[in-house]
């Protein structure tokens, strides 16, 4: 059994499928002549922009538009003046084209590896990419077609690329096993776009695999069995088809309101990071959007989206849901969200630092130019605006004052929008739990964002191993915090929604309906089993088991209890 990292729940079992290196021997090339080696170079890259730019587009359509840009960086790289007169110079120095490829893409994949930024050194596998695919064009060697495998494939690489991925679909092979990449790379984002069930990370896998041998990937686990005994196979398959029949009961109820088992509606919404995440909560049957992380369009690129970068892509979440909120937080820059060309200073306690609106707020250009987007986009559909990380009225102020002065100039240009819109806050921030009766006077509405106010309640980050027994909802003070913020927004008379994972808890589902929470937005894969839990309990009983829970001492016996008394 191997052990790596869950990227993709859900369990794949089928015949591996190798992705081997090729070979990219290129001792036998001899040099022809600068002219003639600049000429090969030219042509292979214009021959690798033709190919790329189709890729992307197939992408586009297939997983989405944040996918798609990731190959489209390749082309911007290889279209830099910079790059390519690095090659030619080395050519001028003797090198043939192949050696000139790999020299320079071989210095900025060092530089890329050398830095501590997961996000940055993402980059270098995209240099890898490039690297190897110019090489094989400049050899005559085939690119390896991913998208005519068996359905009961198991792709085991040493990395996925994205240029490998192109091809694949959802539920188009069984699963994905890889030697790199972490939880934020893009094998992780395009495993969990297309819902198939990967590990990553795992040491040593290609050398343990055989084209043809049984493997399973437990995705949720994050385990890989290799050739498994027939017993341990037979309690997967079993494991599997109970899944997958969990998953087809569920179709009872898609497009069904969410309601409690006696009669309570309330809101189900899904948490998104592209346009093409939209489709899948719409897909769902997801009610709208009750967060788009629109960080994910400043990612992984070179520059900021602009203007009409930025409107295009709120206008087609809009149009998704033509007469459903969605909610748009505002940029969520820092911590642990990097965004490399913005130029933010390395800081001790990033988490503690110069994040979110914080950020927003001394940027006010790009912050205005996000703002004015959305509200173009909000003639369009039923927008929301929402702030991340606000802990003091302070900066709910400042926005509100920054979005009136957009909207003036918008007034002024007789460009249409929603007068209306509502400006809402996360509280993810004891400080914002503490003002939350402050906050609720003046905000719109409420979304708990129990991923950071879980860290920041019991000061234990959210990345690091070593505290996660600390980092859980089930600490009291998470679930004290949660009931109190609910209760200071119906105070107010606004309403409070949860977009942090906590809301896609089966086990905290009757808890927050005794708190009254009136909207849970989860990623579109929890859609549905969250509405059938949520059908599941009546106010009776998620009151009964609230006091219960409520009056136990520590996360562990909270935790315990649930275990026991929250399977309805
Ligand atoms: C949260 O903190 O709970 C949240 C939803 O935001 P993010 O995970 O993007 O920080
Ligand atoms: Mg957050």
């Amino acid at each position: 059994m191997y052990k790596g990292i869950g990227a993709c729940a859900g369990i794949g079992i089928g015949r591996a499928v190798l992705v081997r290196q090729a070979d990219l021997d290129y001792s036998h090339v001899t040099f022809a002549g600068a002219e003639t080696e600049k000429a090969r170079l030219a042509q292979a890259a214009a021959a690798f922009t033709e190919k790329t730019t189709a890729m992307a587009e197939q992408m586009k359509q297939r997983v989405g538009e944040h996918q798609a840009e990731i190959l489209m960086g390749q082309v911007m790289m290889l279209s830099d003046p910079f790059m390519t007169g690095q090659m030619n110079d080395a050519i001028d120095q003797g090198q043939c084209a192949e050696g000139a490829v790999d020299t320079v893409c071989g210095m900025y994949m060092d530089m890329f590896a050398s830095v501590e930024d997961e996000m940055m050194r993402q980059r270098a596998t995209d240099v890898k990419d490039l690297k190897e695919r110019l090489l094989k064009i400049l050899l005559g060697q085939e690119d390896v077609d991913l998208s005519a495998l068996p359905a009961d494939a198991v792709l085991v690489a040493r990395d996925l690329t994205p240029s490998m991925t192109a091809g694949l679909r959802r539920g188009s092979i069984a699963g994905i096993v890889t030697e790199v990449g972490g939880a934020t790379s893009h094998s992780a984002i395009l495993a969990r776009a297309m819902e198939l069930p990967a590990v990553l990370s795992v040491p040593g896998i290609v050398d343990a695999v055989q084209d043809g041998d049984c493997v399973v990937v437990d995705g949720g686990e994050g385990l890989v069995l290799v050739k498994p005994e027939d017993g341990v196979l037979l309690a997967y398959q079993a494991r599997r088809d109970a899944l997958l029949r969990e998953r087809a009961d569920l179709t009872h109820y898609h497009n069904q309101p969410t309601r409690t088992e006696d009669g309570r509606q309330v809101q189900l919404f899904g948490n998104i990071g592209s346009v093409a995440d939209a489709a899948a909560v719409a897909e769902a049957s997801g009610e709208g959007v009750g967060l788009f992380r629109t960080e994910f369009l400043f990612m992984d690129r070179a520059a900021l989206p602009d203007e009409e970068e930025q409107f295009a892509a709120y206008q087609a979440v809009a149009r998704q849901f033509p007469d459903r909120e969605v909610i748009i937080r505002t940029l969520d820059v820092g911590g642990d969200k990097d965004i490399p060309y913005l130029g933010l200073e390395r800081e001790d306690n990033p988490f503690l630092g110069f994040r979110a609106v914080r950020y927003c707020l001394k940027r006010e250009e790009l912050f205005a130019t996000q703002l004015r987007a959305i509200l173009r986009a909000s003639a369009f559909g039923k927008l929301k605006i929402m702030l991340p990380l606000v802990t003091c009225l302070d900066e709910l102020h400042s926005a509100r004052t920054l979005l009136e002065q957009v909207k003036a100039d918008l007034d002024r240009a007789g460009i249409p929008y929603d007068k209306a819109i509502p400006l809402g806050v996360m509280i993810e921030t004891p400080a914002a739990v503490l003002i939350a009766d402050l906050l609720a006077r003046e905000a719109d509405f409420f979304s708990i964002g129990t991923n950071d106010l879980t860290q920041y309640i019991m000061a234990a980050d959210r990345g690091n191993a070593n505290v996660a027994y600390l980092n859980t909802p089930f600490q009291p003070a998470v679930l004290r915090a949660i009931r109190q913020i609910i209760c200071a927004g119906h105070q107010a008379g606004i309403p409070v929604g949860m977009c942090g994972e906590a809301a896609a808890d089966p086990l905290l589902i009757p808890l927050l309906l005794d708190f009254g929470l009136d909207e849970f937005s989860v990623g579109a894969s929890a859609i549905l089993p969250t509405r059938k839990r949520i059908a599941q309990w009546s106010a009776q009983r998620a009151r009964q088991l609230t006091e219960e829970v409520m009056a136990l001492p520590t996360a562990s016996q909270v935790q315990t209890y649930l275990k026991t008394h929250a399977q309805p």
